[in-house]
């Protein structure tokens, strides 16, 4: 008799939840991500008692046609590769195919969908891992996909979620991140049926300064950097805007929030000859990068990336920032764009 089986795809789903979705705002992530890939400009975010109860996400996108709907919530299924030299260049923010399909093994997932050509909209469900079929329903061109009850079938991992302020916190992050890096996009966002952050389409500049405030934004400097096919724009504090804790360092690569080890170090490097040692300095930087020299399928939910000449990006940032420092009226009238 065997004793190594094949495991059921419900479970395989469930495990592989565990990865990617710890708690209401890696899937506020990941959704928000898919509205992004589907070129939406207008992304409205609802969530009720801290994403535990609900995350509703609506976008003007291109939306799902009813062939796709069932696809959408499939494992390893997705429209943004094909190929395995497209694991090379990835140009969009999602590419495993795998964020709908855990979520929808872990929670109570309402997906609904139109896409223009199609003789009406779809909607479809999943609960548990469950799918139904897709039906069809009314709906604009774009997608709006509810999540319930997230971890309901996983009284262990529910338990580990924190408070409805603390949840909503993590949720407010992951939507400052997407926000700062997409200024062209609208955003709403609702906690508990109230507006909490209504921004609109403007450039980088307009966007840093309605996100973290006009404080953060007049005691920066611009950095504008480019050598050969790196770029490096956005807003540095000078070290009087400096912060006891890492809470405003935002690292982007070709537009994905990421946390990298080597990028801290240059950073920190740049500014350890002005900044106290026990202090943090507070960024926004957008690094600019042919695809081809950054690995970004590290680790499954992107956090971190792999650069091709570590080396070189670390003197580009480290270079970029420390001249800033040193003379930091320079640049002031240069652009982001
Ligand atoms: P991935 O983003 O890695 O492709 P997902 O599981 O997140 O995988 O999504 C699966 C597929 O569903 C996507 O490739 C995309 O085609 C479709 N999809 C998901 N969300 C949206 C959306 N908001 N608008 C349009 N298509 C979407
Ligand atoms: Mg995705």
């Amino acid at each position: 008799m065997n004793v190594i089986k094949l495991l059921p795809d419900v479970l395989i789903n469930q495990i592989a939840a565990g990865e990617v979705i710890e708690r209401p705002a890696s899937a506020l992530k990941e959704i928000l991500e898919n509205s992004i890939d589907a070129g939406a400009t207008e992304i409205t975010v609802q969530i009720m008692q801290g994403g535990l109860n609900l995350i509703r996400v609506t976008d003007n996108g291109k939306g799902i046609s009813g062939i796709d709907m069932p696809l959408a919530l499939a494992r390893h299924a997705t429209s943004k590769i094909s190929a395995q030299e497209d694991l090379h260049k990835i140009a969009s923010l999602g590419f495993r195919g795998e964020a709908l399909a855990s979520i929808g093994a872990v929670s109570r997932l309402l997906l609904t969908s139109y896409q223009s050509g199609d003789k009406h909209a779809w909607h479809i469900q999943a609960e548990g891992g469950q799918v139904t079929c897709p039906e069809p329903t009314a709906r604009g061109v774009g997608t709006t996909l509810e999540v319930r009850d997230l971890f309901f079938n996983l009284p262990a991992r529910r338990k580990f979620l924190k408070t409805e302020t603390t949840e909503f916190a993590h949720c407010e992050e992951v939507f400052r991140r997407i926000a700062l890096s997409h200024a062209h996009i609208a955003f709403n966002l609702q906690h508990n049926n109230k507006t909490r952050n209504h921004l609109y389409a403007v450039d980088t500049l307009q966007r840093i300064t309605a996100v973290l405030g006009k404080e953060f934004s007049q005691s920066a400097v611009l950095v504008s950097e480019q050598a050969n096919d790196i770029s490096l724009q956005g807003m540095v504090a000078l070290p009087t805007y400096s912060r006891s804790a890492r809470d405003l360092q935002y690292f982007f690569v070709n537009g994905r929030y990421v946390r990298d080890k080597l990028i801290s170090h240059a950073l920190r490097e740049a500014y350890r000859d002005v900044l106290h040692l026990d202090r943090h300095p507070a960024f926004v930087l957008y690094l600019q990068i042919n695809p081809q020299n950054v690995d970004v399928n590290v680790h499954p939910t992107k956090a971190e990336v792999r650069f091709r000449d570590a080396r070189a990006i670390h003197q580009f940032v480290f270079h970029s920032i420390n001249k800033v420092l040193a003379s930091p009226h320079r640049q002031a009238d240069s652009q982001i764009p």
